[in-house]
């Protein structure tokens, strides 16, 4: 019993070996294999990154290709609109215009009329009417000049025309006049006498606007459709007939133009 005893354990020991041998091994195969997975799984992941980002880069440079690509489209139409705009004019502009005959009466600098400051730059001309029937041009310069000393509010315009198609100049182009709110600073205003209770300028007032507005556009190198009535910048009904008849507004702007293309085809014949 005792020699059994005695080699019993060593045999179990040894069978005990074996199967712990074949557990290890069993064991052993399956790290590897976890091992292989692992490092498998880890290479396709790396690769899924490293694809994923390239893909995002892609992507990404793709849109913002395409952005500054549109944007570059967007600004060159919108400066071929603004050339052909403007290249519609070009004769125009390139002509010599007389300046049209000008009763120079400038306002006395004051806080309420002629506040003296430089008009930076003109985008627009405004039209307006005196809202005042039956009065001359001289009139309302008077008014504005009373302004100095009524202190009553604050209001001018550079040029004001007559009834009788005369045009008074009671601000130099080169400083501001107080004639619409908010465009003071680069816009020229023309005020218009009437007669008639609608608004409507006499054929004399309306003949002068337009070759003293086409000669504006002229100076700053503007369009007709930079011709804006007072009421186009803040509502007021002013010019009133021309407010409340869009047609004879579209009218005018259409006389203006044919008027400039007079003027340009007539210098570029020469
Ligand atoms: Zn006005």
């Amino acid at each position: 019993m005792q020699i059994e005893d005695a080699v019993r354990p060593e045999k179990r020991k040894c069978a005990l070996t074996q199967e712990e041998k074949i557990r290890r091994k069993k064991r052993k195969r399956k790290r590897k294999l976890i091992r292989i997975a692992a490092i498998g799984m880890t290479i396709a992941l790396s690769f899924a990154l490293i694809a994923g980002i390239i893909a995002l880069v892609f992507f990404v440079s793709g849109r913002t290709g395409r952005q500054s690509r549109i944007q570059t489209v967007l600004s060159e139409e919108i400066q071929t609109l603004k050339d052909g705009r403007k290249g519609k004019w070009q004769d125009f502009y390139a002509a010599e215009l007389a300046m049209p005959a000008l009763d120079v009466e400038l306002l006395t600098i004051n806080e309420f009329s002629r506040p003296g400051i430089a008009l930076p730059e003109v985008k627009n001309i405004f039209i307006h009417y005196t809202a005042n029937a039956g009065t001359t041009a001289l009139q309302n310069r008077s008014y504005f000049e009373s302004l100095a000393e009524t202190h009553e509010r604050s209001a001018s315009a550079h040029f004001i025309i007559g009834c009788d198609g005369g045009v008074v100049q009671c601000i130099p182009t080169g400083e501001i006049a107080y004639a619409v709110m908010k465009r003071n600073y680069d816009s020229v205003s023309i005020e218009c006498c009437y007669e008639r209770e609608d608004g409507q300028f006499t054929d004399r007032t309306y003949q002068s606007l337009i070759e003293l507005t086409a000669w504006l556009l002229h100076k700053y190198e503007l369009a007709p459709e930079d011709v804006l009535r007072h009421y186009d910048e803040g509502g007021k009904i002013c010019p009133k007939y021309y407010v409340e008849n869009e047609a004879a507004w579209e009218q005018f702007l259409a006389d203006l133009s044919e008027y400039m293309e007079q003027r340009a085809g007539m210098f570029m014949d020469l």
